[in-house]
């Protein structure tokens, strides 16, 4: 592949030394080696296409020092002798004004001028001149396919591939002319003439979810190459490039500031920064955050919920047993001893019971992102499948990230997957696993799994390696209730002139720390009418006389139950699992209990 335009700045700008300027690794490593050993002539860029790339000829300093990737690309290829950009609103744009005119003879659009200066041939070739290119997709490619199988040096530019050969999902079809253009892009990543000439083409888009399959399988020479966000070193670069000397508050150091643009690209972050800096002088943290979190709602909000975690293992009552396991999987992030961290965790119970606490908690210590998915199945089939590849490459994206799952969505999927959508849940279903089995992401995505009937979940998902540890957290037992009730005072600041819990904890037998929760705000209600809010044994006494928990004890009992079984660690069972399955025996409300006690025996877990 004679593609000699392509940028050679940026190879020699790798050798320089941080800060200036950090080339990613997608384009150093994959777009210009494929380029280079000349694996290629059909490559689909997907994800950030609207990345900033360091100017390949700008120096240290200077303003533009980073171009957004089209523009970049028409820098890169500005030596190019035909180089044309194609969108369906734009339609075919010129690198130059002067190649409009060869291309449209190159493609037959015009014939030559007549020899000869017959008056008319002439004027009828001036007038062919004047004739706009036609903008539809097919007529475009068609042209276009003239000019690349039979002229040299030649570089398309497709933006939006997507819209060109769209994926169609399971239960659509794709049209006629989309059948068309689908197969000459194909013919193009094959052609040995496109090759042997030098010749490119580029298809971007943001999703490879969106763009047909048949252009990424395996029999197609089309290359895929993800353009990931930006890493730590190419956001500091960016950052001391493009807005040094930052003036920061005290306290503020560059690295905290670096680490809070985590999930952004250099794009958002520039619009960040703007934004924060015509409110204020100075950079300011806070204002980054909550400016990241809107960029990052905008971007992924129907994906998944973006939490701030506020609260750390501090604000837990009880569950010490499961608060020394998540201490040692903090210090195995902190120390970079990944084979401490479980590739993911499952956490069971019932309701209320501090599921979504302890994943919050774990973020918090860890300092990492934290996000709930949302449902990915959405009602458009053919569109979930491309709601789940964005879900997974948002994920890395955002890494470190802690993500709480709420699995009942995707095992619903799974049981959903032989009526009438066509396998969809079954992909959906694949390609999340795919995602949990890659070691690459250990210790920096980590999945926690929230349900309360583990006997539900899906087999696969429970498998080691995708759920390591299954942790039961029951309803709270009275030593447990205790440390939850002083927790409640000390996060909601109610004031109390109660000492000794004891008679509260006892009364409070098969309430969940939810529950608890309740109480104690209701006494702070009851307390604020009464006196100032101070409560006293006699209010909380009265508060829980009046309280009544939500949740049937039959269901509570079966889901303890189910969590108990599922188990795969005596060391991470409840101190009180014997009293606890005892209770459950005598109230005999949960069918088949005789079986399930012989199973927890033959665990050796009632001993
Ligand atoms: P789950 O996810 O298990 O349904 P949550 O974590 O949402 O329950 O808990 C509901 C409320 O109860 C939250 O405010 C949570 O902080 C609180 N909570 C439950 N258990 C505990 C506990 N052991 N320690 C501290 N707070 C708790």
């Amino acid at each position: 592949m004679r593609s000699s335009s392509f940028p050679k700045g940026a190879l020699m700008a790798k050798k320089q030394p941080l800060p200036f300027p950090v080339f990613p690794h997608w384009y150093l490593k994959d777009l210009v080696g494929v380029l280079r050993d000349r694996k290629a002539q059909v490559v689909l860029l997907y994800g950030d296409v609207r990345c900033f790339l360091p100017n390949p000829t700008s120096r240290p300093g200077e303003k533009e020092s980073y171009l957004e990737f089209p523009l970049f690309l028409r820098k890169a290829l500005e030596n190019g002798r035909m180089v044309l950009f194609y969108d369906i609103a734009s339609g075919i744009q010129f690198l130059r004004p002067e190649m409009e005119a060869v291309f449209k003879q190159e493609s037959g659009f015009q014939t030559p001028a007549p020899a000869g200066g017959d008056p008319i041939a002439l004027a009828r070739a001036e007038l062919q001149q004047e004739k706009e290119l036609p903008k539809d997709p097919e007529a475009c490619l068609r042209l276009m396919d003239r000019v690349i199988k039979n002229t040299d040096k030649v570089t398309i530019v497709i933006r939006s591939a997507h819209f060109l050969a769209p994926h169609v999902g399971s239960q659509g079809t794709q049209m006629m002319n989309e059948r068309v253009i689908i197969e000459r892009l194909r013919n193009w990543s094959m052609d040995q003439d496109i090759r042997s000439r030098g010749n490119l083409v580029f298809l971007l888009t943001d999703e490879v979810a969106k763009v047909t399959e048949e252009l990424r399988q395996g029999n197609t020479g089309v290359y895929q190459i993800y353009i990931p966000k930006p890493t730590f070193e190419e956001r500091l670069a960016f950052l001391l490039t493009c807005h040094h000397p930052p003036a920061f508050p005290k306290g503020i150091t560059l690295e905290m500031l670096v680490h809070a643009t985590q999930g952004l690209s250099l794009r958002q972050m520039q619009e960040i920064l703007d934004e924060t800096r015509r409110h204020s002088d100075a950079l300011n943290l806070s204002a980054i955050k909550k400016a990241k979190r809107k960029v990052l709602v905008d971007e992924y909000g129907d994906l998944m919920d973006i939490v701030e975690p506020a609260r750390g293992l501090e604000d837990i009552g009880g569950l010490e047993h499961i608060k020394t396991f998540l201490a040692e999987v903090l210090h195995g992030i902190a120390s970079g001893d990944h084979r401490l961290v479980p590739m993911g965790i499952t956490l069971t119970g019932p309701p209320g019971t501090g599921k979504t606490a302890i994943v919050e908690a774990l973020a918090y210590e860890a300092g990492f992102n934290f996000v709930k998915t949302k449902n990915i199945r959405s009602m458009w089939l053919g569109e979930s499948e491309a709601r789940m590849q964005k879900l997974v490459y948002a994920l890395r994206d955002m890494a470190p990230v802690v993500v709480m799952n709420d699995e009942a969505d995707l095992a619903e999927a799974q049981r959903d997957s032989p009526h009438g959508d066509s396998g969809v849940s079954e992909r959906l279903m694949k390609m999340w696993m795919e995602f949990l089995s890659d070691p690459k992401i250990r210790g920096q995505v980590l999945v926690i799994n929230c349900t309360n009937r583990p006997d539900r979940m899906d087999a696969a998902l429970k498998r080691s390696g995708r759920s390591d540890e299954i942790i039961l957290l029951p309803m709270p037992s009275r030593e447990e209730r205790d440390p939850i009730f002083r927790v409640m005072f000390k996060r909601h600041q109610v004031k109390t002139d109660i000492t000794d819990l004891t008679p509260f904890v006892l009364a409070t037998s098969g309430m969940s720390g939810a529950d608890i929760e309740q109480v104690v705000l209701r006494a702070h209600r009851l307390a604020s009418r009464e006196n100032d809010g101070m409560v006293t044994g006699e209010i909380l006494q009265n508060t829980i006389g009046d309280f009544i928990p939500g949740d049937n004890q039959q269901q509570i009992d079966m889901m303890t139950m189910a969590g108990l079984l599922a188990c795969r660690s005596r060391r991470l069972l409840p101190r009180c699992t014997k009293e606890m399955v005892e209770h459950i025996c005598a109230r005999g409300l949960v069918p088949d209990m005789d079986r399930m006690v012989n199973q927890l025996r033959a665990h050796g877990l009632l001993t």
